[in-house]
This record gives structure tokens, sequence and C-alpha cells, in this order.
């Protein structure tokens, strides 16, 4: 009698390699390759191949955002509001919450602070993880950045709203409670947080649904293809490496 064969171990991914994704394919699968090498461990192969011809944009097509919400000013923690997790790899978040007002959940204390979801091979650390009032809890992503630069470019704050989306899934894996949305929130350290404010990113059977896709589409992706273009490539890590061959601008010295 034959023996059942094991489904494949799903491709593990992170938001940030969805968020990545979005940007250039190649890539998220450069920094992918190259990751482990740094750790000292085996490189993966490279699967895009040599005669790639690069694209003009990601075939990852962009998340549903017509129900997110921007609000300028402080974000409203409540007094009865809780931090239940942070990302301890993080150094520069902001002091929002009051210490009366942190319970961190033990079972994400170091050396196991990353949330996995081994259902959809999905795993990250969130900023924070909130339980608000009511009792929803939010995963929050936090930004540096000015409430509205960029919002309004044709990828802009889209990269966020990936990233906001997968943290939601995440958060219900582990949590077993599903967020009703996100919380990105640019803390506009440039201007002293004269144009700081938050972005609720919904989540809803759109947003699970969207997610579903684009983590299938990354997964059968065999090609991930360069997206050569300044505003990519400038900022790109692998770019400033000397990993990428494609690249159509000099790397960004910040
Ligand atoms: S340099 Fe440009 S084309 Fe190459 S991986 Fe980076 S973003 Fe993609």
């Amino acid at each position: 009698m034959l023996t059942p064969l094991a489904p494949p171990a799903l491709e593990h991914l992170t938001p940030h390699d969805l968020v990545t994704y979005f940007r250039c394919p190649h890539e998220m699968e450069l920094q992918r390759s190259h990751r482990p090498h740094v750790a000292g461990l085996a490189t993966a192969p490279i699967r895009t191949p040599a005669d790639v011809v690069p694209l003009h944009r990601s075939p990852l097509f962009a998340p549903p955002v017509g129900r997110l919400t921007v609000n300028e000013g402080r974000l409203d923690v409540g007094t009865s509001d809780r931090l239940v997790y942070e990302d301890p790899g993080e150094d520069d978040l902001p002091v929002v919450f009051p210490p009366e007002q942190i319970r961190l959940d033990a079972r994400f204390q170091p050396p196991r602070t990353t949330l996995v979801d081994p259902a959809w091979g999905l795993a990250g650390r969130p900023d924070w993880v909130v339980e608000r009032s009511g009792g929803a809890l939010v995963p929050v992503e936090y930004k540096a950045t000015h409430l509205f630069v960029g919002y309004h470019e044709a990828h802009g704050r889209l990269f966020d709203t990936v990233q906001a989306v997968a943290e939601c899934r995440l958060v219900e894996a582990v949590f077993g409670r599903r967020p009703p949305y996100g919380i990105v929130l640019y803390g506009d350290q440039a201007g002293d947080g004269a144009h700081e404010g938050w972005v609720e990113v919904p989540y809803g059977d759109a947003e699970e649904r969207w997610l579903k896709v684009a983590l299938d589409q990354v997964r059968a992706d065999g090609v991930r293809a360069p997206v050569p273009a300044e505003r990519n490539c400038a900022p790109c890590e692998p770019n400033a490496a000397g990993l990428c061959r494609y690249a159509a601008a000099r790397p960004r010295r910040d």
C-alpha cells in the first residue's frame, strides 16, 4: 500500500517579504538568499533565471485601500488600553504607554519573540500589539516619517498597508482573536512630531482574501523578476551591497 505523500512545506514568508515583493520581486529574492549567509548559514539558490525580462511593475496587485482612515495628531491611547506585545529588536520606538499599561504576554518574551502562523507559512514581529479597551487586539507598526509624505504617490503608503494586513493575520493566528484593523503610526521624527498621525487599516474578509492570494502568488512565482526603476533601486539594500545586475540607479547613500 502506498504511503500518502506529505504536502510540501510552505515557503516561509514575512510581512517584510511581502512589502519587498510588492516593490521588486528580485529584491525579495536577493534579500532572502543572502540573509542566511549573513547569519553564517548556507546561501539559498536564487531562482531568477539569467535571461529574465525585467518588469515595469511588480506583478502583485494592491491590497484594498477603500476603507482606510487617516488620522492626524497623537494616537488616541486610552487609560484602559494595554500593550501586550513589543518587538524587543526595535530600540527606536516612542514611549506611548505608561508602565502600568504594559502587560507583555509571557509567551512572546525573548528568545521566542517572533509571531508564527504555521497554517499560512507567515512569521514576523509587529512593533506592538495593543489590547484596546473593548478587548480588540490591534497590531501597530511604527514609522518615523511624516504622516503625509509619500501618501498620495503611486506606491507611497500602499507598502505600509501590505505590512499592516499581514500583521493582522499574524495576530489572529497567534492570539486567536481577529483584529478589526491594524495601525500604522507615523511619528514625524524629523519634524519633531508636528505632522504625526496614524492610519487604521481595516482587516475584514476582503483584506484576508487579498493576503491569501498574495502569499500564494509569491510562492508560485518561479522567476522573481527585477523591477528596475530609480524609486526602487536607489534605496534597495541588495543594490547597495552590489548584488543586483539590473539596477536602474546608484544606491542612495544616507
Ligand atoms: S536594484 Fe532595483 S532591480 Fe535590482 S533588486 Fe533592487 S530594486 Fe530590484
